[in-house]
């Protein structure tokens, strides 16, 4: 048998320097994270174990224990950190300086008088935290069809952004639409190459695998993209979040196996299935 690996499988640069950013304060306690920290219930579980609390809204910030707040890679919205602020915890800021970026364009185009239109999915916190930036109230699109039903005034010059996991070419043909209509528009290609780079080599990588293995968290949505376009061009392609869901899978010694990962995947758990893949070949 023989198995690839994909060089991008597993964690960005951006939630690797969340993830360690919790690691390096564990001793900092109280220690919370703003959310879970990834979409990855092993290691969100393994913090939980070593004394790290999960903060969901700023409605929990009066009644919690003063401390540390980590702010995760996806970001959130200025009224987050002056809740923050208001309720005197210390801020540990490990926002990916990609998502950061939108913040600061977001803001800037907004307070200028631009109509701002974000591309993405209006209940990613990453999205709930850009929207937070803007100084008025964003338009959030994720289809052509919602972006063909916008109503608004021929005068507005618009912004478009994109979400960092957006698909490219989505993007670039919802950006023809409003061209397309007449409208000044300013674009801001915010996708993360991270991303792109990582479903294209899992695309390439699936087109010669026999089979596909796509490790991460069922709730991710960068993962389960990541099957989607796997499953596209390999049949048999898997989505597991550990050896666990691998348990009935039989390889012969003339397979080729793909490995992937989302990017909210531990390099140990994608090891662990690569030992596993080894120990069924028959
Ligand atoms: S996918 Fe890109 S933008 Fe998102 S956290 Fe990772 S490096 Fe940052």
């Amino acid at each position: 048998m023989q198995i690839i690996v994909a060089k991008s499988a597993g964690f960005c640069f951006g939630v690797d320097k969340a993830v360690k950013t919790v690691y390096d304060h564990i001793s900092d306690q109280p220690l919370y994270t703003y959310g879970p920290i990834i979409h990855n219930p092993q290691v969100v579980k393994d913090l939980e174990n070593k004394g790290v609390r999960v903060v969901n809204h700023i409605d929990e910030l009066e009644q919690a224990e003063k401390g540390n707040m980590i702010i995760r890679s996806h970001g959130v919205g200025e009224d987050v950190y002056q809740a923050l602020e208001k309720e005197r915890f210390h801020i540990i800021d490990a926002t990916c300086p990609y998502v950061k970026k939108i913040h600061r364009i977001i803001n800037e185009f907004s307070k200028k008088g631009d109509t701002i239109i974000i591309v993405g999915d209006a209940n990613h916190p990453e999205i709930i935290g850009i929207e937070g930036w803007s100084t008025v109230k964003p338009f959030i699109v994720s289809t052509k069809e919602e972006a063909k039903n916008l109503d608004i005034p021929m005068d507005k010059r618009l912004c478009i952004i994109a979400q960092t996991t957006f698909n490219p070419i989505k993007f670039k043909e919802i950006i023809e639409i409003f061209v397309h209509k007449g409208y000044h528009v300013d674009i801001k290609n915010t996708i993360c190459t991270a991303t792109k780079e990582r479903q294209e080599e899992a695309t390439q990588l699936a087109k010669k695998a026999d089979r596909m293995i796509v490790i991460g968290g069922k709730n991710s949505s960068n993962t389960r993209k990541l099957y989607q376009l796997c499953k596209n061009q390999c049949d048999k392609t898997y989505h597991i979040e550990t050896i666990e869901d691998l348990e009935l899978l039989k390889v012969g010694n003339d397979e080729v196996i793909g490995i992937t990962a989302g990017a909210s995947t531990p390099k140990n758990i994608i090891q662990e299935v690569i030992t596993h893949v080894r120990s069924t070949e028959f």
